[in-house]
């Protein structure tokens, strides 16, 4: 079995808004270089794989990926169709191979513009992050760490002039590098049981005492199910009373979760969870007595909720800094 290196850039377009600011279109994200390097099963090198796609739906390239890859939209122009792109791709990879990456971003990344395309993902087939291999091998943490980070810790060197990174081969290239220092074959076997250590989401729920179980109907509004009774109706499971509530995050998977705090019956744990039964959907909330794992477990949560929505704000100054300077420019 051979194994294929991928990494991938892409171009990201923000969302357009109307004069009052109101969201018309969502972000999209097309891809616009594809690298990969094949390794035999003793991590030998076979083959490298490089292309650069020409995009068809975001045709203005984001500033902050053009600066990050130095990828400029002249050399776009002369990239291929993505289509073609990836026949080639798949066709280069060959049968018996598993795709490795670095994050848990590229294949869920491929797979969305090939759906976008119409076109099959199941060639794609079996796939895994090395970060968390890497985790599993050499200290345990539980955190994605960067690539140039992991390529550091074998006292490798990125050779940021002749070989920068974020070019989706030279990044390929710095992955295979890595690869080698690990096992891979064992890293693949355990690969279960490492998602599970390095993922945060893991809360033994049998452990905490159930107070109280609901269903409400839920009504699907684009796709998207809505309930806002199961959100903003909190009352204490004891009492009735209305309950102080901390902000809902995401659990995962169709599942959000918060604390509520009645004056005299302290904290409890709540999650609502989406049931699909047929074309029906209903939310069931499940009020649990809250522990230390329960709390712990929402502050992890929503720090990684709250981190995000940084990330998004530091995103939209940065578009509005360049709009201002477009604006001063014209
Ligand atoms: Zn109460």
């Amino acid at each position: 079995m051979n194994y294929v290196i991928l990494d991938m850039e892409w171009n990201q377009s923000y969302p357009k808004t109307d004069s009052e600011g109101k969201k018309k279109t969502s972000p999209m994200n097309e891809i616009i270089e594809i690298g990969a390097i094949k390794l035999n099963e003793k991590l030998e090198f076979m083959d490298a794989f490089k292309c650069l796609v020409r995009p068809c739906y975001i045709k203005k390239l984001n500033s902050h990926v053009k600066k990050l890859t130095g990828i400029t939209s002249e050399m776009l122009r002369r990239g291929i169709w993505f289509p073609e792109a990836v026949v080639d791709f798949r066709d280069w990879c060959g049968e018996d191979r598993v795709i490795l990456t670095w994050g848990y971003d590229d294949v869920p990344m491929l797979e969305s513009c090939l759906k976008l395309y119409g076109l099959e993902t199941g060639w794609i087939g079996r796939w895994y992050n090395l970060q968390v291999i890497f985790n599993a091998q050499t200290d345990g943490g539980k955190n994605q760490r960067s690539l140039k980070s992991a390529v550091e810790y074998f006292n490798l060197t990125v050779d940021e002039e002749g070989h920068p990174q974020h070019d989706a081969l030279n990044d390929a290239g710095y992955t295979a590098m890595v690869c080698r220092c690990l096992d891979l074959e064992r890293g693949i076997a355990e690969y279960g049981h490492s998602t599970k250590s390095m993922s945060p989401s893991v809360i033994a729920f049998g452990d905490l005492k159930v107070e109280s179980r609901r269903q409400f109907p839920c009504a699907v509004i684009n796709g998207r199910s809505q309930c806002p009774e199961a959100f903003s109706v909190n009352p204490c499971p004891r009492c009735g009373a209305p309950m102080v509530r901390g902000k809902w995050v995401r659990q995962g998977r169709g599942k959000m979760i918060a604390i509520g705090e009645c004056r005299e019956h302290g904290r409890f744990f709540m999650q609502n969870s989406i049931v699909r039964n047929g074309g029906e959907r209903t939310v069931r909330k499940t009020v649990y007595k809250s522990a230390p794992s329960a709390e712990e477990f929402y502050a992890e949560r929503l720090s990684v909720e709250e981190q995000k929505a940084e990330r998004r704000a530091a995103n939209r100054a940065a578009r509005r800094a360049e709009n201002e300077m477009e604006a001063e420019e014209a």
